[in-house]
């Protein structure tokens, strides 16, 4: 029996995160200053303190729609390249500090418009604000490489023109293209369009999908539009029984372990919106121990107050984890990241790895 892990333990592993939304990672501080400087008075409260503790309640309510609610107020105060700038600059520095050395952070650029604001210039904004936050995390002593998804809302109707944005930056730091916002009613083939442009550019993507709708939206994902990984996914344990101990696959279940279709699971989150009731019950060792592609992600890392050192310490309290485990996930996200293939072979063999024998040894 080996010693469990602890935070402090856990917050020295390297980790590579592939699923977290620059709007609900902001530091509450930044939201009351941006929000005085702009003249946003929409905020519950501008003490934050107060603020972090009504986004983390606001969130925690068993239902996507209402999970996304608070992001509002984060929204209303990334419309100015500054904002954009600081708020992405800080969200480096942030996961440097928790040892993330590896993240895609995304967005959707038609959230931050309200400013008069292009796409275009949101973008430049958001990669100027990740530079500096590499510069300053470098500097603090700590290397990390960030680099940006963009999103569509899906209920929107300009998933395609945010493809044509992602193929424009993708020399620039833009490694793919993402739909998301409420699943239900917002099939991922209504956005067919934008799917087939990626994939003509030969880009690739990934789909929210199979958080709070079920088979369906993941076998649309997955056989229709062709996503390389999907957000969440955790709702294919409709098509896992088990037997007396014996993990049995369907058909859908079984395609997504024979093509190696990353799971950007997110744990904290995936209770948060109810997708699942507890972490106990989160389908999260039942994927691992069937060998699909797990990774450990934190989605919204103000909403669902946590970090990537929270997100793997549940986990491994939970289920029991060590090391290797962690290892493993953590190599999953790696090989699952949307920059070319030696990029990630490099940091893979160089960087988590040696830094994990260190923790084990
Ligand atoms: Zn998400």
């Amino acid at each position: 029996m080996t010693t469990p892990l602890s935070l402090e333990m856990i917050r020295q592993a390297p980790k590579a995160l592939l699923h977290d939304h620059l709007d609900g990672g902001l530091r509450p501080a930044t939201v009351v200053d941006i929000a005085g400087q702009v003249g946003y008075d929409g905020l519950p409260t501008i003490d934050p303190d107060e603020l972090a503790t009504w986004f983390r309640t606001r969130s925690h309510s068993g239902s996507l729609e209402r999970y996304l609610e608070p992001f509002s107020h984060t929204v209303a105060v990334m419309q100015t390249p500054d904002a954009l700038h600081r708020v992405a600059a800080e969200c480096v520095e942030d996961l440097a500090a928790d040892n993330v050395v590896y993240a895609e952070v995304r967005f959707a650029p038609e959230l931050h418009i309200e400013g008069g604001l292009s796409f275009d210039e949101v973008t430049e904004a958001v990669l100027a604000g990740f530079a500096d936050g590499e510069r300053r995390a470098a500097a603090a002593g700590r290397e990390i490489t960030v680099r940006c998804l963009v999103t569509a809302m899906r209920h929107a109707a300009l998933s395609r023109e945010i493809a044509e944005l992602a193929i424009r930056f993708r020399d620039e730091g833009v490694v793919g293209f993402d739909i998301a916002g409420a699943e239900a009613g917002h099939p991922p083939s209504r956005h067919l369009d934008a799917f087939e442009y990626m994939r003509d550019h030969n880009a690739r993507f990934t789909i929210h999908a199979g958080e709070a709708f079920g088979l369906p939206s993941i076998h649309e994902a997955i056989a229709f539009c062709g996503a390389d990984r999907l957000g969440h996914g955790v709702r294919i344990t409709d098509d896992i029984t088990v037997d007396d101990g014996e993990v049995r696959l369907g058909r859908l279940a079984a395609i997504l372990r024979d093509k190696r279709i990353p799971l950007e699971l997110c744990p904290s989150s995936n209770v948060q919106t109810g997708a699942v009731a507890s972490i106990a019950e989160h389908p999260f060792d039942l994927l691992a121990r069937a060998r699909l592609r797990v990774t450990v992600n934190t989605d919204n890392r103000l909403m669902s107050d946590t970090t990537m050192s929270k997100e793997m310490l549940v986990l491994a309290d939970t289920f029991g984890y060590g090391w290797t485990d962690l290892q493993r996930f953590t190599v999953n996200a790696m090989k699952s990241a949307f920059i070319p293939f030696d990029q990630r072979v490099e940091i893979i063999e160089e960087v988590i790895k040696p830094r994990f024998a260190v923790l084990v040894g």
